[in-house]
């Protein structure tokens, strides 16, 4: 009913050389990944043309981790969802909690990239998640609303349904400390449960909402076996093939 997904945000790490190479390390390990897992690897901008001509056969689909929230212009140093999507790349993760913190984005901007990114056929993948201390002070269900709901909400019935939701606590991003399988599931059965009394059930049950925050191989079974985990957006443990894919491998049968 909804797509099973994991997928591998490499941050800033990898030369394009290292990078080509880590992609044909996934590409020739994903014949062993159940084949209804979409596999999707987001390198560095300066890589993704050279990933996406050595991948364009392959079932491994390339995202950007970014995009501008402007068409185009005036912008130094930004690089459009046009320009992205020219280079075959298909998704773009928006507004993941690095980009939020160190580049100040804001509700606003991420509303605006999600609709340029999905007006040039990019697939967007719409990050949320709490910090420590929302967590600590059960501010996390009112912090989460808020992020989907200035952002996503704001979209047509049509648009939303090409979104991928990733949950991603911010305290478990790189730390080491992963949410339990239990606390993933409360919040991704209340996204799923928001996002039906905005746009619906069947469109609930339809997104795809991934889990993020130092998911790895062995770790990814337990997450990956509750019912609103439909996969993962995988850091750390996405530069190195073998992992990556031993995530893929994690759902339940
Ligand atoms: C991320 O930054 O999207 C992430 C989940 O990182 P890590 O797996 O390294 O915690």
């Amino acid at each position: 009913m909804r797509k099973k997904i994991v997928a591998g945000n490499w941050k800033m790490n990898t030369t394009p050389a290292q990078g080509l190479k880590l992609a044909n390390e996934v590409n020739d390990m994903a014949a062993s990944a159940p084949t209804d897992v979409e596999l999707i690897i987001a390198p560095p901008l300066t890589h993704i043309p050279l990933i996406t001509q050595a991948l364009a056969k392959s079932r491994v689909k390339v995202s950007a981790q970014n995009c501008a929230a402007w068409e185009k212009g005036a912008y130094t140093g930004e690089v459009s969802a046009e320009m992205i999507s020219s280079t075959g790349a298909t998704h773009v993760i928006v507004g993941h909690s690095e980009r939020r913190e160190y580049f100040s984005e804001n509700n606003e901007m991420l509303l605006n990239k999600i609709k340029i990114a999905m007006q040039n056929g990019l697939t967007p993948i719409f990050c949320c998640g709490e910090k420590l201390n929302e967590r600590d002070s059960n501010q996390y269900f009112n912090v989460i609303e808020k992020q989907i709901s200035e952002v996503l909400f704001k979209l047509d019935t049509k648009e939303m349904g090409n979104i991928i939701i990733a949950y991603e606590p911010i305290w478990a991003i790189g730390t080491g400390k992963t949410a339990s399988p239990e606390q993933a599931q409360e919040i991704h059965a209340f996204i799923r449960q928001i996002v039906s009394k905005k746009f619906g059930d069947e469109l609930a049950k339809s997104t795809s909402i991934l889990y993020g925050g130092s998911c790895k191989p062995d770790n990814a079974k337990e997450i990956f076996a509750k019912a609103d985990v439909d996969g993962g957006l995988i850091g750390g443990a996405a530069l190195k093939a073998e992992d990556f894919i031993a995530i893929a491998k994690s759902f339940p049968k």
